[in-house]
Protein backbone atom coordinates (compact mmCIF):
# COMPACT_ATOMS: atom_id res chain seq x y z
CA UNK A 1 0.00 0.00 0.00
CA UNK A 2 1.13 3.70 -1.15
CA UNK A 3 0.55 7.04 0.87
CA UNK A 4 -1.29 9.08 -2.02
CA UNK A 5 -2.94 12.68 -2.16
CA UNK A 6 -6.23 10.83 -1.72
CA UNK A 7 -5.00 9.33 1.89
CA UNK A 8 -4.43 13.12 2.47
CA UNK A 9 -7.45 14.27 1.65
CA UNK A 10 -9.16 12.31 3.71
CA UNK A 11 -6.88 12.89 6.65
CA UNK A 12 -7.83 16.34 6.58
CA UNK A 13 -11.24 15.49 6.67
CA UNK A 14 -10.67 13.42 9.42
CA UNK A 15 -8.79 16.62 11.70
CA UNK A 16 -12.01 17.77 10.82
CA UNK A 17 -14.51 15.75 12.52
CA UNK A 18 -11.85 15.72 15.21
CA UNK A 19 -12.68 19.44 15.50
CA UNK A 20 -16.18 18.77 15.12
CA UNK A 21 -15.98 16.54 17.87
CA UNK A 22 -14.35 18.85 20.38
CA UNK A 23 -10.62 18.16 19.30
CA UNK A 24 -8.82 21.19 20.05
CA UNK A 25 -4.75 20.69 20.29
CA UNK A 26 -3.45 21.66 16.90
CA UNK A 27 0.02 19.58 17.32
CA UNK A 28 -1.80 16.42 18.27
CA UNK A 29 -4.58 17.39 14.90
CA UNK A 30 -0.92 18.06 13.10
CA UNK A 31 -0.27 14.40 13.71
CA UNK A 32 -3.52 12.88 12.63
CA UNK A 33 -3.05 14.91 9.62
CA UNK A 34 0.45 13.35 8.73
CA UNK A 35 -0.15 9.80 9.92
CA UNK A 36 -1.25 7.39 7.38
CA UNK A 37 -3.68 5.19 9.56
CA UNK A 38 -4.64 3.24 6.13
CA UNK A 39 -1.04 1.25 6.54
CA UNK A 40 -1.41 0.10 10.34
CA UNK A 41 -4.70 -1.48 9.06
CA UNK A 42 -5.13 -5.03 6.56
CA UNK A 43 -5.26 -4.03 3.23
CA UNK A 44 -8.98 -4.57 2.65
CA UNK A 45 -9.92 -1.70 5.50
CA UNK A 46 -8.11 0.60 3.40
CA UNK A 47 -11.35 2.65 2.39
CA UNK A 48 -12.38 2.53 5.79
CA UNK A 49 -9.40 3.69 7.63
CA UNK A 50 -10.32 7.19 7.35
CA UNK A 51 -13.04 6.54 9.38
CA UNK A 52 -13.73 7.57 13.25
CA UNK A 53 -13.89 4.29 14.39
CA UNK A 54 -12.16 1.73 15.71
CA UNK A 55 -11.05 -2.20 13.42
CA UNK A 56 -9.78 -5.30 14.06
CA UNK A 57 -6.17 -5.42 13.93
CA UNK A 58 -6.32 -9.40 14.93
CA UNK A 59 -5.70 -11.31 17.81
CA UNK A 60 -9.43 -10.10 18.81
CA UNK A 61 -8.07 -6.65 19.21
CA UNK A 62 -8.69 -3.13 17.80
CA UNK A 63 -6.53 -0.08 16.57
CA UNK A 64 -8.77 2.47 18.49
CA UNK A 65 -10.90 5.15 17.09
CA UNK A 66 -9.06 8.55 16.13
CA UNK A 67 -11.15 10.80 18.17
CA UNK A 68 -10.24 8.38 21.44
CA UNK A 69 -6.35 8.40 20.34
CA UNK A 70 -6.59 12.08 20.41
CA UNK A 71 -8.88 12.85 23.48
CA UNK A 72 -6.44 10.62 25.16
CA UNK A 73 -3.38 12.43 23.63
CA UNK A 74 -4.95 15.55 24.32
CA UNK A 75 -5.30 14.38 28.02
CA UNK A 76 -1.58 13.77 28.60
CA UNK A 77 -0.01 17.82 27.28
CA UNK A 78 3.11 16.37 25.73
CA UNK A 79 6.53 18.08 26.00
CA UNK A 80 9.20 17.27 23.44
CA UNK A 81 11.36 14.75 25.42
CA UNK A 82 8.67 13.46 27.56
CA UNK A 83 9.12 9.99 28.47
CA UNK A 84 5.85 8.63 27.40
CA UNK A 85 4.91 4.46 28.83
CA UNK A 86 1.99 3.17 26.33
CA UNK A 87 0.07 0.17 27.53
CA UNK A 88 -1.32 -1.71 24.68
CA UNK A 89 0.75 -1.30 21.82
CA UNK A 90 -1.63 -2.90 19.21
CA UNK A 91 -1.26 -1.87 15.71
CA UNK A 92 1.18 1.25 17.04
CA UNK A 93 -1.04 4.00 15.42
CA UNK A 94 -1.00 5.36 18.81
CA UNK A 95 2.68 4.88 19.32
CA UNK A 96 2.97 6.68 16.22
CA UNK A 97 0.49 9.92 17.16
CA UNK A 98 3.05 9.99 20.54
CA UNK A 99 6.09 9.65 18.35
CA UNK A 100 4.73 12.84 16.04
CA UNK A 101 4.95 15.11 19.56
CA UNK A 102 8.75 13.84 19.72
CA UNK A 103 7.67 11.89 22.83
CA UNK A 104 10.28 9.29 23.48
CA UNK A 105 8.21 6.26 23.94
CA UNK A 106 8.39 3.10 25.51
CA UNK A 107 5.49 0.68 24.88
CA UNK A 108 4.30 -2.53 25.97
CA UNK A 109 2.06 -5.73 24.34
CA UNK A 110 0.82 -8.17 25.40
CA UNK A 111 -0.20 -10.52 22.24
CA UNK A 112 3.09 -11.55 20.95
CA UNK A 113 1.82 -12.25 17.89
CA UNK A 114 0.52 -8.00 17.68
CA UNK A 115 3.91 -7.28 19.55
CA UNK A 116 5.85 -8.95 16.36
CA UNK A 117 4.14 -8.38 13.52
CA UNK A 118 4.02 -3.75 15.01
CA UNK A 119 7.72 -4.19 15.61
CA UNK A 120 8.33 -5.18 12.40
CA UNK A 121 6.28 -2.03 11.20
CA UNK A 122 7.53 0.02 13.12
CA UNK A 123 11.39 -1.01 11.78
CA UNK A 124 9.94 -0.40 8.02
CA UNK A 125 8.21 2.74 8.49
CA UNK A 126 11.41 4.19 10.41
CA UNK A 127 9.50 5.05 13.89
CA UNK A 128 11.65 4.66 16.38
CA UNK A 129 9.83 4.04 20.06
CA UNK A 130 12.71 3.78 22.61
CA UNK A 131 11.61 0.09 23.54
CA UNK A 132 8.93 -2.49 22.11
CA UNK A 133 8.09 -4.86 24.81
CA UNK A 134 6.45 -7.66 24.74
CA UNK A 135 5.28 -8.36 28.22
CA UNK A 136 2.42 -7.08 31.16
CA UNK A 137 1.40 -3.54 31.15
CA UNK A 138 -0.16 -3.86 34.58
CA UNK A 139 3.24 -4.02 36.28
CA UNK A 140 4.77 -0.65 33.85
CA UNK A 141 8.24 -0.86 33.18
CA UNK A 142 9.87 0.15 36.74
CA UNK A 143 13.30 0.24 34.88
CA UNK A 144 12.91 3.13 32.80
CA UNK A 145 10.53 4.10 35.33
CA UNK A 146 9.25 7.92 36.44
CA UNK A 147 7.50 8.58 33.66
CA UNK A 148 6.03 12.00 32.59
CA UNK A 149 3.12 10.09 31.27
CA UNK A 150 1.27 6.88 31.53
CA UNK A 151 -1.42 6.02 28.80
CA UNK A 152 -3.43 2.57 28.96
CA UNK A 153 -5.21 1.87 25.58
CA UNK A 154 -7.37 -0.97 26.71
CA UNK A 155 -9.89 -1.49 29.54
CA UNK A 156 -8.59 -1.60 32.94
CA UNK A 157 -10.89 -3.32 35.39
CA UNK A 158 -8.90 -1.31 37.99
CA UNK A 159 -6.19 0.82 38.16
CA UNK A 160 -2.30 -0.57 38.84
CA UNK A 161 -0.70 0.78 41.45
CA UNK A 162 2.56 -0.21 39.98
CA UNK A 163 1.24 2.42 36.71
CA UNK A 164 0.44 5.38 39.76
CA UNK A 165 3.93 4.73 41.53
CA UNK A 166 6.06 5.05 38.17
CA UNK A 167 4.69 8.63 37.44
CA UNK A 168 7.33 11.63 37.85
CA UNK A 169 5.67 14.40 40.03
CA UNK A 170 3.76 16.42 37.82
CA UNK A 171 3.23 13.37 35.28
CA UNK A 172 -0.26 11.80 34.32
CA UNK A 173 -1.57 8.51 34.08
CA UNK A 174 -4.60 8.34 31.32
CA UNK A 175 -6.24 5.36 31.81
CA UNK A 176 -10.13 3.75 30.78
CA UNK A 177 -11.30 2.60 33.70
CA UNK A 178 -14.12 -0.01 34.05
CA UNK A 179 -15.31 -3.24 32.80
CA UNK A 180 -18.51 -3.16 29.85
CA UNK A 181 -17.74 0.66 29.43
CA UNK A 182 -14.74 2.57 30.82
CA UNK A 183 -14.59 5.92 32.47
CA UNK A 184 -11.77 8.00 31.07
CA UNK A 185 -9.60 8.63 34.01
CA UNK A 186 -6.89 11.30 34.08
CA UNK A 187 -4.80 10.97 37.15
CA UNK A 188 -2.16 13.80 38.01
CA UNK A 189 0.77 13.11 40.77
CA UNK A 190 0.87 16.41 42.74
CA UNK A 191 3.22 14.85 45.55
CA UNK A 192 5.05 11.58 46.17
CA UNK A 193 2.06 10.83 47.94
CA UNK A 194 -1.12 12.51 46.63
CA UNK A 195 -3.24 12.30 43.26
CA UNK A 196 -5.84 14.12 41.76
CA UNK A 197 -8.21 11.95 39.79
CA UNK A 198 -10.62 13.76 36.95
CA UNK A 199 -12.94 11.65 35.26
CA UNK A 200 -13.78 12.41 31.72
CA UNK A 201 -16.54 11.07 29.71
CA UNK A 202 -17.67 7.41 28.89
CA UNK A 203 -15.23 5.26 26.50
CA UNK A 204 -15.59 1.53 25.01
CA UNK A 205 -12.23 -0.46 24.76
CA UNK A 206 -11.29 -4.28 24.60
CA UNK A 207 -10.26 -5.48 27.64
CA UNK A 208 -6.76 -5.27 29.40
CA UNK A 209 -5.64 -8.89 29.84
CA UNK A 210 -4.64 -10.63 33.12
CA UNK A 211 -2.47 -13.69 33.70
CA UNK A 212 -2.18 -14.42 29.71
CA UNK A 213 0.20 -15.70 27.59
N1 LIG B 1 -2.99 1.64 20.93
C1 LIG B 1 -3.51 0.55 20.15
C2 LIG B 1 -4.75 0.00 20.83
C3 LIG B 1 -4.86 -1.45 20.67
S1 LIG B 1 -6.18 -2.20 21.60
C4 LIG B 1 -3.84 0.97 18.73
O1 LIG B 1 -4.19 2.12 18.52
O2 LIG B 1 -3.77 0.14 17.83
C5 LIG B 1 -5.39 -2.53 23.15
C6 LIG B 1 -4.13 -3.34 23.11
O3 LIG B 1 -3.73 -3.60 24.46
C7 LIG B 1 -4.26 -4.69 22.43
O4 LIG B 1 -3.28 -4.81 21.44
C8 LIG B 1 -4.03 -5.69 23.58
O5 LIG B 1 -3.42 -6.89 23.17
C9 LIG B 1 -3.15 -4.89 24.52
N2 LIG B 1 -3.16 -5.34 25.91
C10 LIG B 1 -4.18 -5.87 26.60
N3 LIG B 1 -3.82 -6.15 27.85
C11 LIG B 1 -2.52 -5.79 27.98
C12 LIG B 1 -1.57 -5.85 29.04
N4 LIG B 1 -1.88 -6.34 30.24
N5 LIG B 1 -0.32 -5.38 28.80
C13 LIG B 1 0.02 -4.87 27.59
N6 LIG B 1 -0.83 -4.81 26.54
C14 LIG B 1 -2.09 -5.26 26.73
Amino acid sequence: MKDTLKHQGMRNQLADVLIAKGIQEQKVLDAIRAIPRHLFLDSGFEDHAYQDKAFPIGAEQTISQPYTVAFQTELLQIKPNDAILEIGTGSGYQTAVLLHLKAKVFTIERQQELFKKTKLFFGKMNYRPKKVIFGDGYKGLPEDAPFDGIIVTAGAPHVPKALLSQLKIGGRLVIPVGVDSQVMTLFQRKSEKAFEKQELGSFRFVPLLENRN
